[in-house]
């Protein structure tokens, strides 16, 4: 028989109106079909509900016997239409439209309400892409103080609150508003393992909202949104960002519409390469399987879009509106699991050209070693006993290509590890042997099989003395 085969690449599914929204046993489905991490987007949707989408997470998560993460994603300073009359605005090449923030209700004019006050803040002759880049303006003049004349450069329809990118703007560095603060007030008495921060342009960005969720206690680590045209502008300003974080989302839908769709693909190697070289969380996202969202199969260019991420070694390929409000969430989630077995199971993972180094050279020496030795003996599992997970990620920033259990006696640590590569995070009590004992219950539950011609599981088993203080020991043991 073939042995049971784990993804390194996670997949991370956006919870919705089809995966959310009262049906407990769509997001269980999911969860038993491979998604290890779910994004609960705080553009849409109400607290009511997520609180409700938290606890089936946990419960499906439980019953699987794996860790889930989930993610608070912040809305940042993303800009919004108000509703528009009957849903629908259609504009014309060469037209005229006014954003007027002082207007409450459409009257199906071309005035449109706006969530946002733009007259302080553009300038005459700055490009506004409206609804994902459907629609094309420039600002023409700012008739008064709430108001902002827009001509309108191509053809097409508008929706009630569709997104607007102003990619020329200055907003001043405010990416926290005041939805944003109560949005992480909540969250910190919530449980989430990751919060994430949209819009970030810069490694300063990331020091403030480092400092406020530290205020609110917020229990999620940090990850930053890379989809402004500030933040993409040089390699220098996405190290720094890289840096300050935990995880990067490498976001491909607002950063093709502020910076251009043709930087996308560079951007996230560049990117992929930054997390993996300090060992930190990387996620591609937005329009993985995007066609899925209409049809039961995805295109070929999605399938080798979620390939190339396998390749380069990414830790996490999402889904949003997919799983979010597609016609095939379960349906996605099967395919994009047999393209990350089927690519990890047939090419190696780009090399770096360089081990990778976070900040302790113990962990990262020992993980190292780990790896190889692993691989070189052809173990089937590699085990880290991990207090902080800080071991687990380090091993798993040499991207081995064999499983990693992790497990420790932190909830919170287990469940931010399920979206770390090649990782499946494990909570038990500690003891000296926790590794080697959970090695044992897996085999014997089954999870963990024997490979043909070996009659035991071959572990490496990496753990630390907490006499000495942190990870200082590979053992090889057979289960
Ligand atoms: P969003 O972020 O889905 O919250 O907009 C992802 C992206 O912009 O790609
Ligand atoms: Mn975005």
């Amino acid at each position: 028989y073939m042995s049971k085969v784990f993804k390194r690449t996670k997949i991370l599914a956006t919870i919705g109106p089809v995966s959310g929204n009262g049906s407990k046993q769509m997001i269980e489905d999911m969860i038993m079909a491979g998604v290890n991490g779910c994004r609960m987007n705080f553009s849409h949707g109400d607290n009511e509900s997520r609180e409700q989408q938290m606890q089936w997470i946990r419960e499906a998560a439980e019953k699987k016997g794996r860790s889930v993460a989930i993610i608070q994603d912040l809305q940042g300073p993303k800009i919004r239409l108000g509703e528009l009359k009957d849903n629908y605005y259609e504009v014309k090449a060469g037209g005229t439209i006014f954003i007027d923030y002082a207007v409450k209700e459409h009257q199906g004019d071309n005035v449109l309400p706006c969530q946002y006050n733009l007259a302080p803040k553009v300038k005459v002759g700055e490009p506004i892409l409206l609804f994902d880049g459907k629609v094309t303006t420039r600002v023409k003049d700012i008739p008064s103080e709430t108001a902002i004349e827009l001509e309108v450069l191509n053809d097409g329809y508008l929706r009630s609150f569709k997104g607007l990118n102003l990619p020329e703007t200055d907003f001043g560095g405010d990416i926290i508003p005041p939805k944003d603060l109560a949005d992480i007030a909540w969250g910190a008495t919530r449980d989430f393992d990751y919060i994430a921060f949209s819009f970030v342009q810069t490694a300063e960005d990331i020091r403030k909202a480092r400092e406020i969720r530290k205020e609110n206690n917020h229990p999620g680590k940090l990850i930053a949104k890379i989809e402004t045209k500030k933040a993409v502008e040089s390699d220098e300003n996405l190290q720094e960002i890289v840096n300050e974080v935990d995880g990067v989302m490498i976001a491909r839908g607002d950063m093709a519409t502020e910076a251009g769709a043709e930087i996308v693909p560079v951007v996230q190697r560049t990117l992929v390469r930054m997390c993996r070289e300090q060992g930190k969380l990387c996620i591609v996202a937005t329009q993985t399987m995007g066609s899925m969202v209409e049809n039961p199969l995805p295109s070929r260019a999605e399938v080798s879009d979620v390939a190339n991420a396998v390749i380069q070694g990414a830790d996490v390929v999402m889904l949003s509106d997919e799983t979010a409000m597609g016609k095939y969430p379960l349906e996605t989630v099967r395919e994009m699991k047999k393209v990350i077995l089927y690519t990890q199971n047939h090419v190696e993972v780009a090399s770096l050209g360089q081990a990778p180094n976070s900040n302790d050279q113990n962990y990262d020496a020992i993980a190292e070693a780990a790896a190889r030795l692993a691989e070189h003996l052809e173990a089937d599992v590699i085990v880290c006993q991990t207090a902080s997970g800080a071991t687990a990620r380090a091993v798993a920033a040499q991207r081995p290509n064999l499983p990693i259990i992790s497990v420790t006696k932190d909830e919170r640590v287990a469940n931010q590890l399920a979206l770390m590569y090649a990782n499946s995070a494990f909570v038990r009590d500690y003891s000296v042997n926790q590794g080697i004992d959970l090695a044992r219950e897996l085999k014997e539950s089954g999870y963990l099989q024997l490979r043909e011609g070996r009659d035991k599981l071959k572990v490496v088993w990496v753990s630390g003395d907490l006499n000495e203080g942190g990870t200082n020991t590979i053992k090889l043991r057979y289960v």
